[in-house]
C-alpha cells in the first residue's frame, strides 16, 4: 500500500517539478503540455497491462500470460499464483470427489441422496436398477413423484427413519425384496441406503422349510416308537409279540439314526467350502464294494452287472465319491420292483470325462420331478420311499459331492420304463 502511494506521490511530484521548470523556461503551454505527458505515461502502461489482462481473463489462461516489468510485475505475477493455487485446489476436490463417486457405485447397495425437499440431488446405478430412475433424467426431481409405492410415501412423509422399510416385488422384474432405511445429514438432507435382501429372504425360507421338514421327518418314528413302548409297558405280551415290537421299534430307531446321519453328512459336505481332495481312487476296488453292497440289498431279487469299460481311476474323495455312488446303486435297487435289471458303469467319454452311470429298469420319474429331485426332502412317493428306509436326502447329498468334485449329475427317465442317473466327471479330475 505504502509503495503504490509512493509511486502515486512520486509521479505527481515529477510531474509537477517538470511542469514547473519547463513553464519557467518555455511559458505556460510548454508546461502544461509536459506534465499532462508525465502523467500520461503511467495511466497509458497501466490502460496497456490492463487490457492484456482482460484478454488472457477472457481466455481463461492467466497463469500463462508473461510477465511485464515494473509496477504490475507483481501484480500479475501474484494474481497467477493465485490462480494457479486456485485451479490445483479445484482440481484435487474434483479427484476427491470422483473417488466417492466410485466408491458409492461400487457400493451393491443403492444409494440416494436427497435435498431437504426430497429431491434427488445424487443416486448410484444400483439404485435406478432399483427403483427404474436414470440419474441424468430425475435429477433434482422429488423422489415420491418417481418411487410411487404408498409404504414408501408414507415412510418419507412420516420422517421418523429409526426403523427400515421393506419394499417387496421391486427392480425391473418385480421379483426383488429391498430393504431402504433413511440417513439425515448435512442440512435437514437424506442418504437412503438400500439392500437388495431378495437372496437372504430365499434362505431364510429354505431354513425354516428345513427346519419344518426336519421336526416333521422325526416326529413320525418317535411318535411310533413312543406308541409301541407304551404297549409294550401297558399290556402283558407274550414273548414273540415283544420280539415283534421290539423289530419294529428297532426300525423306527434305525429309521432316526438314517436320518441324522444324512444331516450330519450334508452338514458337513456343506461346511466345506473347498474343492474336494483329489487322491487317486481305485474304481476297480470301489465296484467291487458297490457290488458287495447291492447284493445284500437286493438279496438277489434283481438282476446286477457293475462294468468298468475304461481302466481310468478317478481323482477325488474317496469317502464321498463312495457315499455318492452308493447312495445311485441304493436309489434303483429300492425303487426298481423284483427282478429289475441294474447296471452301474463307469467308462471315459469321447471328452475325456469320466462317467458314472446307474441305468435301472425301475418305474422311472415323470418329466416334472427331475429338476426338483435333488431339494432336500423332496420325494415323489413318500411311502416307497420311507417303506425303502429313504432319508429323502440322498440325492442331495449327491449333488453336494458332484459339486466338490466338479462334476454334474445328470437324470434320464422314461416314465414307465426305467431311469439312468450319471455323474460326469471333468477330465482334471480322471488319473491315466
Ligand atoms: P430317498 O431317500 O427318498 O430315496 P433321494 O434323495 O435319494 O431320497 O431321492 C429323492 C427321490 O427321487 C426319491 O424319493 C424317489 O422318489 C426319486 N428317485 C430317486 N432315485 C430313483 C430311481 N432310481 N427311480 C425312481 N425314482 C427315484
Amino acid at each position: 500500500m505504502i509503495s503504490v502511494i509512493t509511486r502515486f506521490a512520486t509521479i505527481i511530484c515529477l510531474a509537477f517539478i517538470s511542469a514547473y521548470v519547463v513553464f519557467e523556461n518555455w511559458g505556460t503551454e510548454w508546461g502544461i503540455a509536459i506534465g499532462i505527458f508525465i502523467l500520461a505515461v503511467p495511466l497509458l502502461y497501466s490502460y496497456i497491462n490492463l487490457a492484456r489482462l482482460r484478454k488472457y481473463i477472457l481466455n481463461d489462461s492467466v497463469e500463462n500470460m508473461p510477465l511485464p516489468s515494473g509496477f504490475w510485475e507483481e501484480v500479475f505475477f501474484r494474481l497467477q499464483r493465485l490462480v494457479r493455487n486456485l485451479k490445483q485446489k479445484i482440481r484435487t476436490i474434483e479427484q476427491q470427489h470422483d473417488h466417492f463417486i466410485e466408491a458409492f457405485q461400487a457400493s451393491p447397495n443403492g444409494i440416494v441422496m436427497l435435498d431437504e425437499n426430497d429431491q434427488i440431488e445424487w443416486c448410484n446405478s444400483i439404485a435406478e436398477r432399483f427403483f427404474g430412475l436414470l440419474f441424468k433424467r430425475d435429477a433434482m426431481q422429488r423422489i415420491n413423484f418417481l418411487i410411487r409405492r404408498p409404504e414408501f410415501i408414507q415412510y418419507l412423509a412420516k420422517r421418523s427413519f429409526e426403523e427400515p422399510l421393506l419394499l417387496e416385488r421391486m427392480g425391473p422384474d418385480s421379483n426383488l425384496s429391498l430393504m431402504l432405511q433413511a440417513f439425515p445429514f448435512g442440512q435437514k438432507r437424506h442418504l437412503l441406503l438400500v439392500q437388495d435382501i431378495t437372496d437372504l429372504q430365499k434362505a431364510d425360507a429354505m431354513r425354516r422349510d428345513f427346519v419344518a421338514n426336519v421336526s416333521h421327518e422325526m416326529r413320525t418314528p418317535i411318535t411310533v416308537l413312543m406308541g409301541f413302548l407304551e404297549t409294550v409297558q401297558s399290556l402283558d405280551l407274550e414273548k414273540s409279540q415283544r420280539d415283534h415290537y421290539f423289530e419294529l421299534m428297532m426300525s423306527q430307531a434305525q429309521r432316526m439314526k438314517s436320518l441324522v446321519e444324512d444331516l450330519l453328512t450334508l452338514a458337513n459336505l456343506e461346511a466345506n467350502t473347498l474343492p474336494a481332495s483329489s487322491n487317486v481312487i481305485q474304481i476297480e476296488t470301489v465296484m467291487a464294494l458297490l457290488k458287495n453292497d447291492a447284493e445284500a440289498l437286493s438279496q438277489g431279487v434283481h438282476s446286477l452287472q457293475f462294468e468298468c469299460l475304461t481302466p481310468n481311476n478317478l481323482l477325488g474323495d474317496e469317502r464321498e465319491v463312495l457315499s455318492a455312488f452308493s447312495n445311485l446303486v441304493s436309489n434303483a435297487i429300492r425303487y426298481t420292483p423284483d427282478i429289475g435289471s441294474i447296471t452301474a458303469s463307469w467308462k471315459i467319454n469321447d471328452q475325456g470325462q469320466g462317467e458314472f452311470s446307474v441305468t435301472d429298469s425301475g418305474p422311472g420319474i415323470a418329466s416334472e420331478h427331475l429338476s426338483r429331485l435333488t431339494e432336500r426332502f423332496y420325494r415323489i412317493d413318500r411311502s416307497r420311499s420311507r417303506d425303502t428306509g429313504g432319508t429323502g436326502l440322498g440325492l442331495a447329498i449327491v449333488k453336494h459331492i458332484a459339486n466338490r468334485h466338479q462334476a454334474q449329475l445328470l437324470i434320464e427317465s422314461t416314465p414307465g420304463k426305467g431311469s439312468t442317473f450319471m455323474l460326469r466327471f471333468p477330465k482334471e479330475r480322471i488319473s491315466n
